[in-house]
């Protein structure tokens, strides 16, 4: 994407425990309208990135977004900026029916006071994040009782609403089939065409078909940055997961 524009710069990004140097003076940017995907072996600092870049953990170094230091923000702010992320473990109220937990994420980072849904109507951009997920035909289920890829989709669905530009998502894959993997891969070209999306994977077919650029971290380190093909062919990456 030629035209893509920045749309988090991170700049010397450093976050130590104690004495140690998890994540190691990296710099990187996120573009815009570009799934990019975010691997390397267990222990490489790909969770404590992102953790520094949500509010979950402090750091050293810059992430510029829309003018803002992400590194000098608490989580909520990050959040009403515009900045999302889903964890491993789903974090839907399973007693909530789908239509529900969208709309309460949806309401939460609008803040308003409102009538219950029943008396108002269910938001557009609620349908428009049902559709997106394609879990409309589940509306009125409770999450608890829907499928292990879906319930992935209805997180995702609630970064949606909460009108997410940047969105990290981790392991979104992770126990899925392979027709599950194929409708997230194509949820995420769908949703990145506008946003930013970075995907902590270790799922390397799943990062092969879907990815537009992959950043390759080692021990803390940014070890490189590319397309699969320049990435696949970079002998030190091929090190790195031949000895992991
Ligand atoms: P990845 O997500 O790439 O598997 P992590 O970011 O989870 O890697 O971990 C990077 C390193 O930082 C690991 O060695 C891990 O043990 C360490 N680490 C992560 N969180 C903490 C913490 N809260 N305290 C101390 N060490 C941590």
């Amino acid at each position: 994407t030629p035209d893509a524009e920045t749309s988090v710069k991170v700049s010397n990004l450093t976050v130590t425990f104690d004495e140690f140097t998890a994540v190691d003076d990296v710099s990187l940017l996120m573009l815009k309208g570009q799934v990019h995907f975010l691997i390397g072996p267990n222990g490489a600092g790909k969770t404590t990135l992102v953790d520094a870049l949500t509010g979950l953990v402090p750091a050293t170094g810059t992430a510029m977004y829309d003018g803002m230091d992400l590194l000098s923000m608490k989580t909520n702010k990050i959040i009403r900026a515009g900045v999302g992320r889903t964890f491993q473990t789903a974090t839907v109220f399973d007693e909530l029916s789908v239509l529900q937990n969208l709309d309460i994420a949806g309401g939460l980072h609008r803040k308003a006071w409102r009538l219950p849904l029943a008396r108002r109507g269910v938001p557009s951009y609620v349908e428009e994040a049902l559709e997106t997920i394609g879990l409309t035909e589940q509306r009125e289920k409770p999450a608890g009782t829907l499928a292990h890829g879906q319930k992935q989709w209805l997180e995702i669905g609630m970064l949606l609403v909460q009108d997410a530009k940047v969105m990290f998502l981790d392991e979104p894959v992770a126990g899925m089939n392979a027709d599950e993997r194929d409708e997230t891969g194509r949820l995420l070209r769908r949703i990145g065409d506008e946003r930013t999306i970075i995907v902590i994977e270790h799922d390397m077919d799943f990062v092969r078909n879907y990815a537009e650029w992959v950043t390759v971290m080692h021990m803390g380190k940014l070890l490189t940055a590319g397309t699969v093909e320049q990435v696949q062919a970079d002998k030190r990456v091929q090190e790195v997961y031949l000895g992991s």
